[in-house]
């Protein structure tokens, strides 16, 4: 489910024709010696593909509309090792519609001060040639990552490999499609939001099913298969029956095996990777999807509660964007639930109904059944975990009505106090940056949701350079956020975003 495709960036080295063969040879050769390195170094996520050196108006126009048609290149990554007249690049840039890097690098680290003549300083000269290019892409008002230093540098190597991840959530955001098998809770705002600007921003295509023709679609899971799966969660999970009878106990889980399969199913044959539901809109379905929702987000799927659709794109965008991660900690729909105001010991317990995904859970996962106490089906069974510790950053994306605006919490996940042995649903617990209070304050002045999707493995840099790509705002609470100046930048933000 969280297959992404076989991406690779392109590596294109700006130079031009006034050097001689011997000076362009050296350009191609130091170019590729970098990218075998780049690639060598372990560290990036996708396979960087050396390019032969851009030296005319036409080559670059060329290469970089290559670069569009290619279903695989995810984008460009440019370096000026000579000087490269920039009106060159204005056409293949102007064309140019994939993400971009300008790596700021040069061949040599150190100057070879014995032997530095002016041959050299012509053949290395990124610091000059580099800002004849870096104007052009600002004149052109172009959006773009630029990553400073010698590419042997593991902090410009990893700097590089958190961009690849930018870049591909930026060409999968238009290939996310996301069901609705329920309308957005009664009343509620923030939930709320204008699909039809959210695919002209993000490319998402969000639809709208009868929830009983996804019932249909579990109703159709055969018991076998069923009961295959159930074995499979009592394998893999606790089962806490607190009293319960276990025959019982069993079909509840059962209920939930069945949707898992027939929610995957339906989704599967209908191509949407994301799905929300609503627990007052269930229709022949006889449990709100608990468990099985958890278990469909930890294979890749977007979720999004109360018809959540804005919550459901974005959690499975951040999946994709960390798929294949080695020691990825997970990425879950989130909400804001309760707080603890005990002074130093300040955070907000996260939790939902039910449908908190398990790639966060940390130590073992159980399975419990519980009455919901809003709703009206039976008592749905759910996973219940606590979640790891550590940084991870919360994000909620709101419609202002006249446009999307992305609000990115630094927050420290954290091990509550004690045990909450009555709390049937999974749990994580963060105090924001700075610190609680200006955190919340912050959250609230810039209208973040309760819902949030959140992840341990992604920055707020990637989220918010992922937003500059798809040109909304950003809006980052972090250690260094404070209260007036957040506010002048709100105020930026009413101007410049209309
Ligand atoms: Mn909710």
């Amino acid at each position: 489910m969280l297959a992404v495709k076989n991406y690779k960036f392109w590596f294109c080295t700006g130079s031009q024709d006034l050097y001689g063969d011997e000076c362009l040879a050296k350009v191609a050769e130091h170019s590729k010696k970098i990218v075998e390195a780049l690639n060598a170094s372990g560290v990036l996520p996708y396979e960087v593909v050396w390019k032969p050196t851009l030296i005319t108006n036409e080559l670059i126009r060329k290469t970089f509309n290559e670069a569009n048609a290619d279903e695989e290149c995810a984008g460009v990554i440019t370096w000026m090792h000579t000087f490269s007249p920039a009106k060159s690049w204005i056409l293949g840039l102007q064309e140019y519609r994939k993400p971009l890097m300008h790596l700021h690098t040069q061949f040599n680290e150190e100057l070879p001060y014995g032997t530095i003549d002016m041959d050299f300083m012509n053949e290395n000269q990124s610091a000059h040639g580099d800002r004849e290019y870096g104007h052009i892409v600002s004149r052109m008002r172009i959006e773009r990552k630029v990553v400073v230093g010698h590419w042997s540098d593991p902090v410009v190597q990893g700097k590089i490999a958190s961009w690849m991840r930018t870049a591909v959530g930026i060409m999968e955001s238009s290939h996310i499609r996301v069901m609705r098998v329920a309308d957005n809770m009664r009343n509620v705002a923030v939930t709320e939001g204008d699909k039809v600007e959210a695919q002209i921003k993000f490319g998402w295509e969000v639809d709208a099913y009868p929830v009983n023709e996804i019932a249909e679609a579990v109703e159709a899971v055969s018991a076998s298969d069923t009961n295959a799966l159930v074995d499979e969660y009592y394998d893999k999970y606790e089962i806490l029956l607190e009293g319960r009878d276990p025959a019982e106990f069993r079909k509840h889980v059962a209920v939930q095996a069945q949707i898992e399969l027939g929610f995957e199913r339906f989704l599967t044959e209908k191509n949407y990777q994301a799905i929300v539901t609503h627990f007052g809109d269930l229709g022949a379905l006889k449990q709100l999807p608990g468990l099985a929702i958890q278990r469909l987000m930890e294979k890749g799927y977007g979720f999004g509660a109360e018809g959540d659709w804005k919550v459901a794109a974005m959690v499975r965008l951040m999946k994709i964007m960390t798929a294949g991660m080695k020691n990825a900690k997970g990425t879950s729909m989130m909400e804001d639930y309760t707080y603890n105001l005990v002074k130093g010991k300040e955070g907000i317990l996260e939790a939902h109904m039910l449908e908190i995904c398990p790639s966060i859970a940390e130590g073992p996962i159980k399975i419990k059944c519980n009455p919901l106490s809003m709703g009206n089906r039976e008592d749905p069974a759910r996973l219940v975990f606590t979640s790891k510790e550590g940084k991870g950053i919360a994000v909620s994306l709101v419609d202002l009505g006249n446009r999307f605006r992305l609000i990115i919490n630094d927050v420290n996940c954290k091990k509550v106090e004690k045990d909450m042995p009555k709390l049937p649903v999974a749990t994580n617990f963060w105090t924001p940056e700075p610190d609680m209070y200006t955190g919340a304050e912050a959250w609230i002045l810039a209208g973040g949701a309760h819902h949030t999707a959140f992840t341990y493995d992604l920055t707020s840099e990637q989220m918010g350079d992922w937003a500059a790509a798809m040109g909304i705002e950003a809006l980052y609470i972090d250690k260094d956020t404070k209260i007036r100046d957040f506010k002048r930048d709100i105020m930026l933000g009413e101007v410049f975003y209309r």
